[in-house]
């Protein structure tokens, strides 16, 4: 149920069955963003889901006419649910492009070094590699070292405020220590229940009589999105971060300095991430983990790939819903056991 190429040959021509077939699949992909968004609660699998988004995206391609700007192909996230009180976020939070082939990743990585080639001649790009952590994104503001909200993503622009419940989690710092704090700060991160605390949360949700969470990343949704705190405070949650967005009095020239000024501060960082200049580095680490996938603090669903340095992030820019930057490489499903290891085959 990979990417195929049977998709593009299906149509030239937008025919009615066409625009029934796609009618009909917005309508249904809409609805899983609302099961899996707001209710925390999918009704199917995520490979599931990215199948459906992928026939959406192949006929857009084929049929520009089709696509609005309304459809969720063009949306990030769903929309913030209304029991939270809103939060605008200061820069707006994107989400990843998904690649679902090394030779997706090859392409990508070509164009993206081939556009700062272009823009920024000379200039040799450096990749920072981290774990896709399949948890729920987060955005906390600091002014002068202070905590003062955390927001969910919501839809790119407006978020959740989920300020009490994340204030329960231990990880993260309600004044930064150190000193040199930026006025003002959004640190971006991954909040996730640990793959061990998850089991044993589940085994006395059993032992209970009830109902076990489906899997990690649907538990720490669920557990951030909680109307009282105090349920929240009893899930084991973690947080790594993975970036930053409005900052002033704040001047990092890339990621990775970003990330060591954070960790000073205590602010959480992951053990996982690494700095590599070749694509064949890059397929080695995404091999390196597919293997170790089942030994880590935390599940992952895939491998991001950033632009390291921040003036060639901003060279590259963003579109309205993923930078230009980064991209994300979405391990096979696991019931279907495609061997990755194989990856240099289909290069
Ligand atoms: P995404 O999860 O593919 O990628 C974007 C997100 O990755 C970021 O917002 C960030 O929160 C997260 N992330 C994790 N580690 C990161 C790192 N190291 N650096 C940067 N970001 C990192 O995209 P999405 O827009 O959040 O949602 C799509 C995902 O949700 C897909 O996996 C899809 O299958 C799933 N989904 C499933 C259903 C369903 O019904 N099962 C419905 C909707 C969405």
């Amino acid at each position: 149920g990979r990417v195929t190429t049977a998709d593009h040959a299906e149509a030239t021509t937008a025919s009615s069955e066409l625009r029934e077939e796609y009618a009909a699949l917005v309508d249904e992909v809409a609805r899983h963003q609302v099961a899996y968004h707001q209710k925390d609660s999918p009704l199917i699998s995520d490979a599931q889901y990215d199948q459906l988004i992928h026939r959406l995206r192949t006929i857009e391609a084929d049929h520009p006419e089709l696509a609005s700007a309304d459809s969720p192909t063009q949306q990030v996230g769903g929309a913030p649910s209304e029991a939270f009180a809103p939060v605008t976020h200061l820069r707006r939070m994107y989400s990843l492009e998904d690649l679902f082939s090394a030779s997706e990743l090859r392409t990508w990585y070509d164009r993206a070094s081939a556009s700062l080639q272009e823009q920024r001649p000379g200039e040799q790009p450096r990749w920072l590699v981290e774990l896709k952590i399949d948890g729920l994104a987060i955005s906390l503001l600091y002014r002068h070292g202070e905590l003062v909200w955390a927001a969910t993503r919501g839809d790119g622009t407006t978020g959740e405020d989920v300020t009490h419940n994340v204030r329960t989690i231990a990880d993260i710092p309600h004044h930064l220590t150190g000193d040199n704090h930026p006025e003002e700060l959004e640190v971006r991160g991954e909040i996730f229940m640990p793959s061990e605390a998850f089991e044993a949360f589940n085994q006395t949700l059993i032992d209970a009589g009830k109902t076990p969470l489906a899997n990690p990343r649907n538990a720490a949704a669920g557990s951030i999105r909680q109307k009282d705190p105090r349920k929240t405070a009893q899930r084991p949650l973690s947080m790594f971060v993975h970036g930053i967005g409005a900052r002033s009095g704040f001047e990092p020239t890339s990621q990775h300095h970003a990330y060591e000024a954070l960790a000073e501060w205590g602010l959480p960082v992951s053990p996982y991430t690494a700095i590599l200049d070749s694509f064949e580095e890059i397929l080695d680490y995404l091999e390196t983990y597919e293997r170790k996938r089942h030994e880590l603090v935390h599940e992952i669903d895939g491998v991001v790939i950033k632009v390291d340095d921040f003036a060639q992030q901003r060279s590259l820019g963003h579109t309205s819903r993923v930078p230009r930057w980064a991209a994300a490489y979405k391990y096979p499903p696991e019931e279907v056991a495609t061997r990755l290891l194989d990856i240099r085959e289909h290069v």
